[in-house]
């Protein structure tokens, strides 16, 4: 069994993109801005921001973060997005969910420019990626396919079971890999007999948020497994949606929980700051 490890991959891609933001600099004196904005005190949100702008800070990318009172209002977080839409120092806003319980997360997520939407959210973003014409992908399904295409792993031809269909995971990584030519069969709560469906699966991403989900039972040998999902347990090991000891043996090919997804993700989203900033200031990748 072969494990996917996204840590180094990461670590791989993000070296190269700081060597191309740093020849951008040296030729242009310009450098990507990231926004992140981060609402309330949810604790998980401030770790997951924290490790966001030390990455951009790592790779000479411009970061800020706009930390916004829990108790702000709908009308108000709108005007700061506006702000940051003008400001022509930031390339990417991000916004950081889950918002306070008050807030409605559509409008923010739609207000955010297409064009600085690093996290792929925006409705214009959604409708590229489901015609085929993606610009910014959502980060976690680009990290992905990202793995699976530096893993060379096989995805034309195959039979591909995603386990969950949220907006930010299940569903684009779904089509995603439909794109790149996988058949795919999207599980969820309303599905009925999972485990015989996931058996089936060549390629099976579980994308639930459900500690310990897939077992055994649910593959069959030699499927690659792609582990989304993350969970501290009460002794603070942090787990996956998939038993890891269970599957281990019979699995080709898994991504670890931590050390798979999670750091692609950031990657990702690195590299969609960069792709927003060269749109956005009219460099060519290759003009560095
Ligand atoms: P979500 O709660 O928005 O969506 C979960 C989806 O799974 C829903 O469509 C739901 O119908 C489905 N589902 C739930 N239980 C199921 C079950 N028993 N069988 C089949 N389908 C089921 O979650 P999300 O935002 O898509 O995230 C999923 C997991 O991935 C979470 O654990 C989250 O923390 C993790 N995540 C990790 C990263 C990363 O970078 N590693 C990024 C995003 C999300």
């Amino acid at each position: 069994m072969r494990l996917l490890d996204g840590k180094r991959l990461s670590k791989q891609l993000l070296l190269t993109l700081k060597d191309e933001i740093s020849k951008t600099y040296a030729s242009s004196l310009k450098r990507p801005g990231l926004c992140v904005l981060r609402i309330g005190e949810d604790p998980a949100s401030k770790i997951y921001v924290n490790k966001k702008i030390q990455t951009c800070n790592e790779l000479g990318i411009q970061s800020s973060e706009l930390h916004l009172d829990a108790g702000i209002t709908q009308s108000e977080l709108l005007k700061q997005i506006i702000c940051l839409n003008q400001d022509p120092a930031i390339h990417g806003i991000l916004i950081q969910l889950p918002l306070p319980k008050h807030l409605n997360s559509s409008s923010p997520l739609e207000a955010v420019s297409p064009l600085k939407d690093v996290d792929g959210f925006h409705p214009t973003n959604l409708g590229r990626l489901m015609i085929g014409e993606a610009e910014l992908i959502p980060c976690t399904p680009l990290g992905i396919m990202s793995l699976l295409d530096e893993n060379s792993i096989e995805i034309k031809g195959k039979r591909a079971v995603v386990i969950g269909r949220s907006r930010i995971v299940g569903r684009p990584i779904s089509l995603l890999l439909d794109q790149a030519g996988a058949t795919v069969t999207v599980v969820h709560l309303q599905t009925s007999h999972p485990e015989a469906l996931c058996k089936e699966a060549d390629i099976l991403v579980a994308a639930a948020g459900k500690p310990n989900l897939v077992g055994k039972n649910h593959i069959k040998e030699g499927v690659v497994i792609v582990d989304v999902g993350i969970h501290r347990t009460d002794s603070g090991k942090l787990i996956g949606d998939v038993n890891f000891e269970e599957v281990k043996e019979l699995a080709s090919a898994i991504t670890p929980v931590p050390g798979g997804v999670g750091p692609m993700t950031v990657c990702s989203l690195m590299q969609n700051t960069w792709k927003a900033f060269c749109r956005l200031e009219n460099i060519r990748a290759d003009d560095s």
